[in-house]
């Protein structure tokens, strides 16, 4: 299996090293060089189907058996041996639930699988990295419960001190593990993130200490998310038979894994694409055209972006994997901030793709209903996708998924003002309020943070 710039301009690489290396030298995402087919099957297992759909996408580069050791340990974190257990909401709407791991949202599904797969690649290499991220609340967390005792990363996370809240930061610091440290940064999460590009951008100490980052565009955490769709469809009539989905959209990497699995084989005749205020998305979908716009902040903090990585991976495919004319387009719309799709490549996306956006109020009042009418209590990134999928379901006899993103009790306040109600954390994380926590408090100072970086990574 071997792996393609989506500019076209980068190493051809194999699994190993696209994981390791994240973005392409020439800029681009990684995609596979052509997609394997899914064969028939699957009892909707999720360690089962998990193994078998990695496996399509690692190759030869890790054996059968250490992929199926990773797979089972990487799931084991799950608080259910269904990993993502599937609830019908009303009328062949469905949720899938996808928050029941460590650190309760989506991302913990990629990355307990990514954190696994970079120390056994480094392990096979003789190799170390130090992952440093910034995060302004959630990333973070996720981040570290995956490189948590990985024998060959330490992890070094940034926030900005006194600006998360309570839970966020107590699930970073909290953790007991000697390869994870905690940096408050007198400053903002803008602060947090320009000294984390600045030490990417000294490249003395980048390769002096090899710094990492476990971030949204590798090809790793897109594979994994393929898993899911998979499993839902298993479980509603299998993989042959039509599934509709519907998910609420930031990077755009959670729902491009959808396209791939339809890409694959998966009877998919509609993926729709939800987004709060910040609709760029919705615009490329019913518009054809993107106009770069100021991020507005909105309940659903993790979809308040406005350009989306991944929606590069999709490009690709749309014109017909020219990694040139991709760059061109690209190149283009940094400097006009207007992107516009030919009106033929429009038309062909919207027979399988719909888009729609939804402000605050109506996610407020969206939650606050379906806890009326089924007590289930959707979190807002959730709302954004119910209501998208029902806002733009086409056939009402083929069944739609809605990917739940996010425990409700990962964003308290919202749902509160919604239902009245604060929602309580789950029991594993009951007891977070009363564990120690480790962090060391410092100035916005890059001198100060590098100096911390090198006297915290475990050298051998
Ligand atoms: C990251 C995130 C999203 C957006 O996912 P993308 O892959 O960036 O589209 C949606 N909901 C929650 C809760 C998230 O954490």
């Amino acid at each position: 299996m071997r792996y393609v710039s989506t500019r076209g301009a980068a190493p051809v690489l194999e699994f190993g090293d696209a994981l390791l290396a994240g973005l392409a030298s020439d800029g681009g995402l990684y995609v596979p060089e052509s997609w394997s087919a899914l064969p028939e099957g699957g009892r909707g297992n999720y360690v089962e189907t998990a193994i078998e759909i990695m496996a399509l996408f690692v190759g030869n580069a890790i054996s059968r058996d250490d992929l199926a050791a990773m797979v089972s340990d990487a799931y084991a974190t799950f608080d259910t041996p269904e990993v993502t257990p599937l609830v019908e909401l009303h009328d062949g709407i469905h949720l899938l639930e996808l928050f029941h791991g460590p650190t309760l949202a989506f991302k913990d599904i990629a990355l307990q699988m990514v954190g696994r797969l970079f120390d056994y690649e480094l392990d096979r290499r003789g190799q170390r990295v130090t992952v440093v991220g910034a995060t302004s609340g959630d990333t973070g967390s996720a981040a570290i419960e995956a490189c948590r005792d990985r024998e060959n990363v330490d992890v070094i996370i940034l926030h900005p001190a006194d600006r998360v809240s309570d839970v966020q930061r107590r699930q970073m610091t909290t953790v007991e593990a000697d390869n994870v440290h905690n940096v408050a940064v007198e400053g903002t999460f803008d602060d947090c993130q320009d000294l984390v590009k600045a030490m990417f951008a000294d490249v003395a100490f980048r390769d002096q200490v090899r710094l990492s980052a476990v971030n949204s565009i590798n090809w790793a955490r897109v594979m994994a998310q393929i898993v899911y769709y998979v499993v839902a469809a298993e479980r509603l009539g299998g993989r042959r038979s039509p599934v509709a989905f519907a998910v609420p959209t930031g990077n755009f990497g959670n729902v491009f894994a959808g396209h791939v699995a339809r890409r694959v084989g998966l009877n998919v005749p509609q993926l729709v694409v939800g987004t709060n205020t910040n609709d760029v998305l919705t615009q490329f979908f019913t518009e054809g055209t993107m106009a770069i716009a100021e991020v507005v902040p909105t309940t659903s903090p993790s979809m308040d972006i406005q350009i989306s990585s991944n929606l590069e991976r999709l490009l690709y495919e749309i014109l017909d994997r020219d990694g040139a004319e991709v760059a061109a387009r690209l190149d283009a719309f940094r400097s006009t901030g207007r992107f516009q799709l030919n009106p033929e490549h429009h038309a062909a996306l919207s027979d399988n793709w719909s888009a729609a956006r939804f402000g605050d109020d109506i996610v407020k009042d969206c939650i606050a209903a379906e806890a009326d009418r089924s007590g289930i209590v959707l979190d807002p990134h959730t709302a954004v996708g119910v209501l998208a999928g029902r806002a733009a379901r086409r056939d009402p006899s083929i069944p739609l998924v809605a990917l739940a993103t996010a425990h409700p009790a990962k964003f308290p306040d919202a749902v509160e003002a919604a239902t009245g109600v604060r929602p309580e954390l789950p029991d594993r994380l009951a007891g977070l309020h009363d564990r120690p926590e480790r962090l060391t408090r410092m100035p916005n100072d890059l001198a100060v943070v590098q100096e911390f970086v090198e006297a915290h990574r475990r050298v051998r």
